[in-house]
């Protein structure tokens, strides 16, 4: 068995949701549960906030369900204090026209990891926000439409934004955006924004998640090599996360990362 090129602790899942969001299944007990089978040591729910996004479903926590969230992770803390440490985190949607909302609300509570995302963006042409990583119709549709070049370049700079302003700990799934379309790929533009991008999360000093999910959906884990590499040489901190949406997929693939990071380049 040879070592591994970075340092990843495959007994922690750092990024798992909950029915907290509306569109993932399990209560947090029973993540905890499917945790602790799997062996694993460490578990980070990371639940979804986004602020003023127009969507025809709800994706997200209210402040009141952050408040039950709470409630319920220090009760299963002190529960499963023996078996597994729990972390209580957010995974925070940037919304470039509500900031300050944003960096009021993350400020109001005490986070264990605060993960940044960008999955929904604004479009004149379209009456709600586009969601980036659905694999629904509509936003495939919509992307194509308001062209899938341009809608990468503002994913890529939204995020260089969201790092530069939000408080944030993690970065995730720094290439997921427009994950269901076909055909994607990085163009040297794209590339040159990523470094941009890894750039100001070495600065912030926050780690890159190494999100086990892309593996079901294009065979290898967000980011793709490349970018993996690129955060190798910059030093950057990894951390590994499922993002289950259900409870048997806590650690999902953890077993096929030593691979991967093997084989980066
Ligand atoms: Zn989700
Ligand atoms: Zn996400």
């Amino acid at each position: 068995m040879t070592e591994l090129p970075v340092r990843i602790d495959l007994h922690y899942d750092n990024h798992v949701h909950t029915c907290l969001c509306h569109h993932a299944a399990g209560t947090m007990e029973e993540y905890v549960l499917a945790a602790i089978k799997k062996g694993l040591r460490r578990l980070v729910f990371l639940e979804h906030m986004e602020s003023g996004i127009d969507y025809f479903d709800t994706t997200w926590l209210s402040e009141r369900d952050f408040d039950d969230f709470f409630r319920e992770g220090d009760r299963l803390r002190e529960s499963y204090s023996g078996s597994l440490e729990i972390g209580l985190g957010v995974e925070v949607g940037f919304n470039p026209t509500c900031r300050d909302e944003l960096i009021e609300r993350i400020g109001k509570r005490t986070w264990d990891q605060i993960g940044i995302s960008y999955h929904y963006c604004r479009h004149p042409d379209f009456p709600y926000h586009l969601n980036l990583v659905s694999r629904k119709e509509w936003n495939i549709k919509a992307i194509n439409q308001a062209g899938c070049d341009r809608i990468l370049h503002q994913y890529f700079d939204t995020l260089i934004e969201a790092v530069h302003c939000l408080p944030g700990t993690l970065l995730c799934h720094l290439d997921a955006g427009l994950r269901y379309l076909p055909d994607l790929c990085f163009s040297q533009g794209h590339i040159d924004k990523v470094a941009v991008l890894l750039d100001a999360v070495k600065a912030k000093d926050m780690s890159v998640e190494i999100n086990t999910s892309g593996i079901a959906i294009r065979g290898e884990p967000f980011p793709a090599a490349q970018f993996v590499k690129m955060a190798i040489d910059r030093e950057i901190s990894l951390v590994a996360g499922s993002d289950a949406h259900k409870p048997e997929d806590v650690g999902r693939y953890f077993d096929r990362l030593p691979d991967f990071l093997r084989a980066y380049p």
